[in-house]
């Protein structure tokens, strides 16, 4: 006799995320899963490296926020870690290899690093979570 396992109900935990607001839930698994905290700082590269946020300031939509906005820097949101370090994240459903260079190209220009993690608060199990931050001098 072989023994029924249940397969696990992943379309379930999906659901369970997809269910609530996401960024309400995002804020408070940033906070458990990395002890992040919330950041009002412009959600923009460019902000991050030190610079003027064109559109944010200007109202410039050439500015690399807005440009590689869709799929990228899809729920963008500004953390302060453990440690004190501002970052920037995103967390888009899909992105092609190609927009991925773009913004790694875009961020190596302004002194930043990008990262990705499969652990993503924003959707988790749909989302991916891409970790901007300044380059260690
Ligand atoms: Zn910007």
């Amino acid at each position: 006799m072989t023994t029924k396992r249940t397969p696990p109900d992943d379309l379930a935990l999906i659901q369970s995320f997809a269910s609530d607001c996401p960024r309400d839930g995002q804020v408070q698994r940033a906070r458990d899963w990395f002890h992040w905290r919330p950041s009002t700082a412009v959600r923009c590269p460019r902000a991050l490296a030190g610079k003027r946020c064109r559109q944010y300031h200007d109202g410039d939509n050439t500015c690399i926020c807005i440009q590689l906005h869709y799929p990228l820097l899809d729920h963008a949101a500004r953390w302060i870690t453990a440690e004190g370090e501002p970052i920037l994240t995103a967390e888009p459903y899909d992105f092609s290899g190609q927009d991925f260079a773009d913004l790694v190209a875009a961020c190596n220009d302004l002194g930043l690093r990008v990262s990705v993690n499969g652990t993503s608060p924003y959707f988790p199990g749909r989302t991916t979570l891409i970790i901007i931050r300044k380059a260690q001098q």
